[in-house]
Formats: structure tokens, sequence, C-alpha cells
């Protein structure tokens, strides 16, 4: 490129390292799986895996194959969960990768086991068995349950695969909700182990659970969301958990206008201009994720000063109205970050878009450029 980055989300793999490395050891489980998937929620999925491999994360998570098989072709060898398969997965070459299967019917089973049987491979099938327990998704419900249980003892005698874990997923509606789905879940694990299975990483809790409920947090904890340092409480933020923000999004100014009062500003003139006042326009739109019901409200800061968007957020761009603040073409413009440095947070960025933070960082892309800090470290 012949030019300096005027989109870009800059990603600090220290601070990803080091908010795996807090949360291994506040929560204290014996093993630790950082959820990569849907490209690293944003973050970019290969450079977060190994950051968060050099944190101390034991176990990475995505939902699909494809997410594994592209972690395993970057070389990265530590143990990968996938969970979420295509209806006629075979998984011929998730086993070949050494990618571990998430098992949500008998069918996936035995696929599994006949992919293991077909294969050169003298090594069982590691699989995890997913429970349903109250989220309606994917996981083999109760009634289930026996025909599973005993299908796989009955693979598991013949070599074809091992139950290596068994896990669940809460719908973080209340406290009482997530400790009824876990009593579930217990009665699942007793029924897995009266068929004379031995699965020795018994998981269930994501982020809000691994926080708030620590009788929820058995083998392993599955955490996304805390360790890109982004807080999905609503009144707690992410230095309250003692924990740093990843991403800053930030562009250049690419134009400046002096203009009259009441002029219209962006598609359908939603804002005008209340005196006369500098306009600056920031290249950054929905194609990059931005969203759109952030017009007229998210926060961004230019010059250490915090503004609103003016208007309507277009797909390429959005305006920012500063008033006399002296800003020039090539000036900084940051989106979101650490507010320790006095940058607005994705939280704010998800109350002003009427969304949750998951959803801000995970949506970019388009043309934005991502840049690692502390890349090799
Ligand atoms: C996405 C996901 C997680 C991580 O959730 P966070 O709330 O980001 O911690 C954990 N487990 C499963 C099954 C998921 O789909």
């Amino acid at each position: 490129m012949s030019h300096t980055p005027f989109r870009e989300a800059i990603i600090d793999l220290p601070a990803l390292s080091g908010n795996v490395a807090q949360l291994k050891n506040s929560l204290g489980t014996p093993h630790l799986m950082i959820v990569v998937k849907a490209n690293a929620y944003g973050h970019g999925m290969v450079e977060a895996a190994h950051a968060t491999l050099a944190g101390g994360a034991t176990w990475l998570g995505v939902a699909d194959i494809d997410e594994a098989l592209t972690l395993r072709s970057a070389g990265i060898t530590a143990p990968i969960l996938a969970w979420i398969h295509a209806p006629d997965e075979t998984f011929v070459e998730a086993l070949a990768a050494d990618v571990t299967v998430g098992i949500s019917s008998v069918a996936q089973l035995r696929s599994c086991a006949a992919a293991q049987q077909s294969s050169s491979s003298r090594t069982p099938a590691r699989v995890h068995v997913k429970l349903e327990t109250g989220l309606s998704r994917n996981g083999a419900s109760e009634p289930e349950w026996a025909e599973l249980f005993g299908e796989a003892a009955a693979l598991e005698a013949q070599g074809s695969l091992v139950v290596e874990g068994i896990f669940s997923h809460l719908s973080n509606a209340s406290p009482e909700d997530d400790l009824a789905q876990g009593e579930l879940f217990d009665r699942g694990v007793s029924a897995a182990r009266e068929a004379g299975l031995t699965p020795t990483l018994i998981h269930l809790a994501a982020s809000v659970a691994a926080v708030t409920l620590p009788t929820l947090r058995y083998d392993m904890v599955r955490l996304g969301i805390l360790a890109y340092g982004i807080s999905p409480f609503v009144g707690r933020t992410a230095a309250d958990l003692g924990l740093t923000p990843v991403m800053t999004l930030r562009a250049r100014v690419t134009a400046t206008r002096r203009v009259p009062a009441e002029t219209g500003v962006s598609y359908d003139f939603t804002y005008r201009t209340p005196r006369e006042t500098t306009l600056c326009l920031v290249p950054l739109g929905y194609g990059e994720g931005i969203p759109r019901a952030a017009s007229g409200k998210a926060p961004v800061v230019i010059a250490g000063q915090k503004f609103v968007i003016a208007g309507r957020v277009a797909m390429d761009q959005f305006i920012v109205d500063v008033g006399d603040t002296p800003v020039a073409v090539g000036d900084e413009v940051v989106l979101f970050g650490d507010p320790a440095q006095g940058y607005p947070s994705v939280g704010d960025w998800a109350a002003a878009a009427s969304t949750i933070g998951y959803e801000i960082v995970t949506r970019l892309g388009g043309r934005l450029q991502r840049t690692f800090v502390g890349l090799g470290q």
C-alpha cells in the first residue's frame, strides 16, 4: 500500500495474553478454553489464538471444523473443539487434523466412528458430547441420553472413539435459570458415567457464568468475550473485571469542511448544524460493520475531545461535527479503545446501537485493516 492505514483495528496481543493469564488465575479451573470463533470476535483468529495460548489457554474453541482447520494450517497444535457441523459432515478432515468434535446426536456419533474406522489411524477419535440442558440449541436432550451414551460406550469398547468430555451451554437468562441448567447437566453427566463412560473434561460455563456462578466452573470454562477485554455485564466495566480492552478502532479524517448554520448532514438530513461549524469526514461505514443504528448516537474521540456521530452512518463513511475544534485531514479519530486512555468503550458503542459488545466487534470487517501489536512476542 502506498499510504498509512486510514481505517484500522489495532489489536493489542499482549493485552489479550494478559487477560487470559488474569482469567486463568482468578477462575482457577484446571483447563481453560478460549473461544476464537468468528475470526476471534473480529480480532483476527490465528493471531488471537497464538496470544491466548501464550497467556495460558489449554484449549481453543471454534464453532465449525473449517475454523479449526484454519488454525491447524497455521501450525497451531493445541487441542481444538468444534461444535457446529454441516448436516452431511463426515468428520474425515476433522479427525485427520486431530480436531476434537462436539457431538450432539447419535447420527453424528456414528459418522465420527465411521470416519475413524475408514482412516489408517489406530487412535480413537476424541469427542465431547454436548447435552441440551435448556438453551434449545444443539446438544442431545434428556430422552436421547440413554441411546447416545449406550452407543458411545459400545464404540469406545471397539476403539473407534473416546468420550473425553461432556458439555452444554447456558442461557444467562438469570442465575436461577443457569443453576437449573446445571442440575440437569449434572444428571446427564451421572447418566454418562452409569453407562460406563469416563469423561475427564466436564464444562458448562462461558464468560457470564464463569464469573458469577463458581459452582458451574467444573474442569474447564469456555471464555470468549472476557478474553477480548469486553464486559458482558451491564454496569460492570472491563476494568472492574481486571481486564484490558484488546481492540482500538480508529480512522484518519479524510476531509474537513467549514459550513454555516442549518447545513444538512449525511443522508436524510437527520442532523442539521446548529451554528457555523466544522464537519469532519470519517472513512468507516456499515461496509466495515459500523452499525447504522449508531447514527447520531455513538461517541468518537478526535483531538482528545469526545463527539457524537452527526447524522446517518453511510456505507463507507460518517460525519462528525467538531464545532470550532481545529481538526485537519489525516488527524486520528478513535471510535473505541481503552477508556483508561480516554476512549469510548465497546460497551458505549453497544449502548448507542442498542446491541451487545459481542456484535460490535464481531461484525467488523470489510475494508478495515487489522494491525497487530506485539506480534511474535
Ligand atoms: C460462543 C460460545 C462461548 C463463548 O461465549 P462468551 O460469552 O463469549 O464467553 C462458549 N461456549 C459456546 C458453546 C459458545 O458458542
